[in-house]
């Protein structure tokens, strides 16, 4: 067979390969970059493959392994980066037209944390630009597209991460999760995405979209490989002042499919929006059934005030990034524009040339409610209920372990059907959006299929309780098979 015809397993598996001495570091590179020549043209997931040094990357795993000095079970496997996350001496897109040209002088701290655990960064994947968006078609560069029917959308805004694992590219990618962008691509693409804790994962080096809901997580086949993924890259970071101190235990070895006495909390307010596809809730109530003959219980709680989590984030997220990008201003990073004689015009031109039209949006919006006349009615006003949602989730953690619901109210819609309207867009973020505003970790993995697309059961976790959530993914992983499906593989 064709090098780079066969995709590539779990990272588990890539190990056990590795440990055998059944393929080296170099040929299992060579087959990620070989799948990304073949298929990318038909996904558009990666916006820049890193040939030479992930090759080279390779070579010293290989060397190390026979050393006996391998330094991770990451040692050795390629993972794709979103292009948001700074790595030295490589472009930082963020997608958009106004970084063109810029090469980051330093690296993420998660980044770096892969790569002195051996991984190997195999190239950038697409986003919408600035990780603003719900189906990576706000990249400045194209959109990326759905692995199980390319006329739909990857989801977003980690769409080319989510990609890179779904087409078999790479075992493992990281996204970033703002309101959603790593748990929803997942649930469109059929794969797993975590949102960890906010701190649980330092952001120095992410590129700043909404300070105080970004985080960076894992996407992988499995849940096991995402939190192998998350021990790597979790723990406290000097650089990034709001990282956590507590360190991420998650005793993976000592998981076994036992669910005994977790009790799953369903919130009614999830399965009577009227947005949610009927076929989506019935998956995710099989998922939860199956959990139960596992041997967890169920029962219904309450998130009252979910009708407004959409509001809420969409004010502070617009608020927080009109202020974080304004750094972007033609004088420090990328573009500058050559029509401008002047400081004020240079700013405007550069900033008008080099921003799309939902990150204009954005800022405007965010420039809005932070102004004087509207601040209490609206940034004050959403920071309120954003203490008012975290709340909730405090009062339903009285009654159960994690909460269950879908990831998406719906499968991956068509390309091209909801650009032109951007409200209709954002209700796409419904499930998601609530854990970014309380800080919570979020896990969503597959659990069925609709219209030959997947769908998302999302699980969504006390602060730093990571590990249920895992235990939990993992338990279901174990006695399902929807996450071992590949979709069809097109060579036209
Ligand atoms: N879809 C949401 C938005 O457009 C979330 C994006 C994200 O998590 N980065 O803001």
């Amino acid at each position: 067979m064709a090098a780079g015809s066969i995709p590539l397993g779990t990272c588990a598996e890539l190990r056990r390969a590795l440990d055998t001495g059944s393929v080296s570091a170099v040929q299992i590179v060579e087959t990620a970059l070989a799948r990304a020549r073949t298929l990318d043209p038909m996904f558009h997931a990666f916006l820049g493959m890193r040939e030479e040094r992930a090759l080279e990357q390779a070579a010293a795993a290989d060397a190390r392994r026979l050393r006996k000095e391998v330094l991770s079970p990451l040692d050795g496997i390629p993972i794709a980066i979103k292009d948001n996350l700074a790595h030295a001496g490589e472009p930082t897109t963020c997608a958009s037209r106004i970084l063109s040209g810029y090469v980051s002088p330093y690296t993420a701290t998660a980044v770096a944390r892969l790569e002195a655990a051996g991984a190997v960064i195999l190239g950038r994947t697409n986003l919408d630009e600035f990780a603003m968006g719900s189906s990576t078609e706000n990249s400045a560069f194209g959109p990326t597209r759905n692995p199980w029917d390319r006329t739909r959308i990857a989801g977003g805004s980690s769409g080319g991460s989510a990609v890179a694992v779904a087409a078999g590219i790479v075992p493992v990618a990281l996204g970033s999760d703002t309101g959603g962008s790593i748990r929803q691509p997942a649930a469109c693409t059929g794969v797993v995405g975590l949102k960890p804790t906010y701190g649980r994962v330092s952001r120095y080096g992410l590129v700043a979209f909404a300070s105080s809901l970004d985080q960076i997580g894992p996407f992988g086949r499995s849940v096991a490989d995402c939190a192998t993924v998350l021990e790597v890259i979790a723990g406290h970071d000097p650089k990034d002042a709001t990282s956590l101190p507590e360190s991420t235990t998650l005793s993976c070895d000592k998981w076994n499919g036992d669910v005994t006495g977790i009790v799953i909390g369903l919130p009614k307010e999830f399965f009577c929006t009227s947005g949610l596809d009927p076929a989506v809730r019935d998956r995710v109530h099989e998922a939860v059934a199956h959990l139960e003959k596992r041997g967890a219980s169920v029962r219904e709680v309450s998130l009252p005030h979910t009708k407004y989590a959409i509001a809420t984030y969409y004010l502070i997220a617009t608020a927080e990034a009109s202020s974080n990008l304004a750094r972007f201003d033609g004088v420090r990073y990328g573009h500058r524009s050559a029509e401008a004689h002047d400081l004020d015009t240079m700013y405007q031109a550069t900033r008008s040339e080099g921003f799309g039209a939902e990150v204009k949006r954005r800022i405007m919006l965010g420039t809005y409610v932070l102004s004087a006349g509207y601040y209490d009615a609206y940034y004050r006003k959403a920071q309120q209920v954003r203490t008012l949602l975290r709340r909730d989730f405090d009062q339903a953690f009285t009654q159960c372990d994690l909460i269950a619901g879908p990831t998406m109210p719906e499968v991956a819609f068509a390309m091209g059907t909801r650009t032109a309207d951007p409200v209709t867009m954002y209700l796409s973020d419904v499930y998601t959006v609530s854990a970014n505003l309380a800080g919570i970790p979020g896990l969503s993995l597959p659990c069925g299929f609709h219209d030959g697309m997947p769908v998302g059961l999302q699980l969504l976790g006390k602060p730093l309780d990571e590990s249920t959530l895992l235990r939990v993914g993992d338990a279901y992983q174990r006695e399902t098979d929807w996450h071992l499906r590949r979709p069809p593989e097109r060579t036209a």
